[in-house]
């Protein structure tokens, strides 16, 4: 990786895993101009994972933005609603992905896993997904 704002190779000072998020954290720092940021390595979904359609049995690249803004809008009675949701997407890209067949989930089984989710999480925001979620 090279420096964003000189261009020049930097040097990684400190290296975490994250397993609950499944992520790796860097702090890096640039061999000429000495600016220290932060990286972080996580799995691309969207590059990934194929949604299939129940409807049109068409393939789709996963979005994580698509989950999260359907969580998002089922939280939106919380004043936490955006953290929570983050959090929540997280939980469940954790409990799907490793059902995919030859990277492959259906939006069925997105929603069971979400709505279980949500449920645990708070009844009423269960509810406003299901709603919009015909299972
Ligand atoms: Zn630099």
């Amino acid at each position: 990786m090279v420096c964003y704002t000189c261009g020049g190779d930097t040097a990684v000072l400190n290296s975490r895993p994250q397993k609950r998020s499944n992520q790796v954290w860097r702090r890096r720092q640039c061999v000429l101009c000495d600016t220290v940021y932060t990286t972080t390595e996580s799995i691309d979904y969207a590059k990934s994972l194929l949604v299939q359609t129940t409807t049109k049995k068409r393939l789709l690249p996963f979005s994580r933005d698509r989950l999260l803004l359907s969580l998002y809008k089922s939280l939106g009675h919380r004043p936490t609603a955006l953290s929570d949701a983050g959090g929540l997407c997280a939980t469940i890209i954790a409990k799907l992905a490793p059902t995919a067949e030859n990277n492959v989930i259906n939006t069925r089984r997105i929603a069971e896993t979400a709505l279980v989710a949500l449920n645990r999480f708070d009844k009423l925001a269960a509810q406003h997904y299901q709603a919009f979620h015909k299972l």
